[in-house]
């Protein structure tokens, strides 16, 4: 049986994941208090109604608890996102997903027993830092405070080197975890293998060890 999904709050964010979402065939019900946006929504989703999500009996009568993953997206109106988090918390629904506003807001949602908290101006801004820093780092993925993982695309600086002797485990305490080159990715570099222009490295490691690598390999300004 296909996935079934709710999307609460259809702003650009919660918009953009019933679209994705029924691209990937899943059943999306969308919920918005606001009837224009139920509106543009109701040919791209499965269903879409018009309901305030802080109100305990609108949720039980959609079903809110048979579904398989809820999507909190209301952003401005964080007393709204609490309020119907909690709710659903109270609803038993297995996977709850919010966005958050703010750290604080985060730091609620937690508590309040939100399953993941995703906060993608935050993360999109890291994101954007970093390549704007070089314009060598493709991606950044924090997998915790202090982890994540990078894209880093190679640069004259080492270009027709290989991975043995950049050895970058020793020198810097990351771990490449793939090289891309074109459409082919290879999840498991062969050490003597020559790297290219343009190969694009996909690196896990601390931080702080990333940064020293960033800077010391693939630091090549716009
Ligand atoms: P985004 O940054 O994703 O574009 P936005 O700024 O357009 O969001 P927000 O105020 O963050 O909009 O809220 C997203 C949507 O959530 C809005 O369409 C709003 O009508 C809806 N919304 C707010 N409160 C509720 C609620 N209690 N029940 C259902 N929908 C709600």
């Amino acid at each position: 049986m296909r996935k079934q999904f709710a999307v609460i709050g259809l702003g650009r964010f919660g918009g953009s994941i019933c679209q994705s979402l029924r691209k990937q065939g899943m059943e999306v019900l969308a919920i918005d208090t606001n009837e224009d946006k139920v509106n543009k929504f109701a040919n791209v989703v499965t269903h879409a109604v018009v309901a305030d999500s802080t109100d305990e009996n609108t949720l039980k009568s959609l079903g809110i608890r048979n579904f398989d993953h809820v999507i909190v997206a209301i952003g401005d109106n964080i007393q709204s996102s609490i309020l119907t988090t909690l709710l659903l918390v109270e609803e038993g629904v297995k996977h709850i997903t919010v966005k958050a506003q703010n750290d604080y807001h985060e730091k609620v949602l937690n508590k309040i027993g939100a399953h993941r908290v995703v906060h993608p101006e935050r993360d999109m801004g890291v994101r954007i830092a970093h390549n704007i820093v070089s314009k060598n780092v493709l991606d950044y993925l924090e997998l915790s405070d202090e982890y994540s993982i990078v894209e880093l695309m190679a640069g004259t600086s080492v270009s027709g080197k290989s991975l043995i002797e950049l050895n970058v485990r020793a020198k810097y305490g990351c771990n490449i975890m793939a090289v891309k080159r074109g459409d082919e990715i290879n999840v498991s570099p062969s050490a003597n293998e020559s790297l290219q222009i343009g190969d694009v490295l996909i690196v896990i490691g601390a931080d702080k060890d990333l940064t020293r690598l960033e800077h010391a390999l693939f630091n090549e300004e716009d």
